[in-house]
């Protein structure tokens, strides 16, 4: 007998009312919101009881999106949190591919007798979910729910899903220009904006509500942009003294890796962050062509992503991090 399929299994287990729980990635971006917004409206118009947990806060700039004001921060709230995963009849968990990426919120997940189901499209998923719908090909989780949202019923994309799920695909494809944008991205961006997408007003909220001090660190963050010699190569250095005497606030930083690779002929850039209070140097890899950078993530700075967008880290200071990334770009075939 053939196999069903995770969409068939899926909408068989929404036949009668369910308790879900709805849970992104850390530090959740416009896809990992996106998706997880897309798929509670869905759940909650359709009549089950359904809720979004994120691991943390997420960025200003994401805070317009419809149904955002309800989404529960775990870390705020984690006794409530801890009964709502406790007591549900499904877990969604979407946009990562390890429990690691939720932070303290995998170990109720594990223990949690829902049903899992993982929506994703990060390489080599591991292997916690009970369904799966898996696909690094796709350029996005919003791509991925919508498919699933429009195999259960056409008619159930409203306005508020269809801005979601634009938000999700132009963020994680970047704006429709990387090379995972496919024709058929195209043709679901047209479906959503005839539900009410409104592309103009979606891209104005995420791309041009910047702070004066956001500017001003991208000033700083494109003064201190280095090339390794000889290479095509360029990184960027953050202090916290620097981010500090900007104010910084989460999400700042998004989107400065990639002036780096507006330079002519570079394949490859990267910036790395000092963050105090976690101890830590976070990392965001980002390249063209057949460069991959999760290799190179995963490899040095215990971290992973996709071939052309990868985030790390390194618990060494920001100036031992920066020697040990000149060691091993300069180590690097140029040609690549
Ligand atoms: P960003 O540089 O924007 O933080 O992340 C780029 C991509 O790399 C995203 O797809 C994200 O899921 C992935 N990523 C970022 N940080 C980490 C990390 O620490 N570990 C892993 N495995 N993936 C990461
Ligand atoms: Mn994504």
């Amino acid at each position: 007998m053939r196999e069903k399929s995770p969409e068939l299994e899926i909408r068989s287990l929404l036949i009668k009312p369910v308790k879900c729980v709805i849970i992104p990635h850390k530090n959740p971006d416009g896809d990992a919101l996106g998706s997880s917004l897309a798929i509670n409206h869905f759940l909650n118009d359709k009549g089950h009881k359904s809720i979004i947990i994120s691991p943390n806060d997420y960025p200003d700039f994401l805070k317009w999106m419809p149904g955002e004001s309800d989404i529960v921060n775990f870390k705020l709230n984690t006794k409530e949190s801890k009964r709502v995963i406790n007591s549900a009849d499904l877990i969604f968990t979407l946009d990562f591919n390890d429990l690691s990426r939720v932070n303290e919120i995998k170990s109720h997940i594990e223990k949690a007798s829902a049903k899992i189901i993982m929506i994703d499209h990060h390489e080599n998923p591991k292997d916690f979910a009970h369904i799966k719908i898996s696909k690094p090909e796709i350029g996005s989780t919003c791509e991925l729910v919508f498919g699933l949202i429009e195999s259960i019923d056409k008619d159930s994309i409203t306005a508020p899903i269809a801005s979601c799920l634009y938000t999700g695909i132009m963020t994680d494809t970047g704006s429709f220009k990387y090379s995972s944008t496919s024709s058929n991205t195209h043709r679901i961006i047209a479906k959503l904006i005839e539900k009410g997408a409104n592309n103009s007003e979606i891209h104005q909220n995420i791309y041009e509500t910047s702070s004066l001090n956001k500017l001003k660190l991208l000033g700083i963050a494109l003064k201190n942009l280095k090339k390794i010699d000889n290479k095509p190569y360029v990184y960027i250095t953050l202090s916290q003294n620097e981010l500090d005497k900007c104010k910084f606030k989460k999400g700042d930083t998004e989107g400065f890796v990639n002036y780096g690779l507006s330079l002519k002929g570079i394949c490859l850039s990267i910036i790395m962050i000092e963050n105090s209070d976690e101890k830590i140097i976070k990392m965001s890899f980002r390249s063209k062509g057949n460069f991959a950078v999760n290799v190179l993530a995963e490899k040095f700075f215990n971290g992973g992503g996709h071939i052309n967008a990868a985030g790390g880290q390194s618990a060494d200071s920001l100036l031992k991090t920066e020697e040990k990334l000149i060691e091993i770009l300069k180590s690097l075939p140029s040609e690549k």
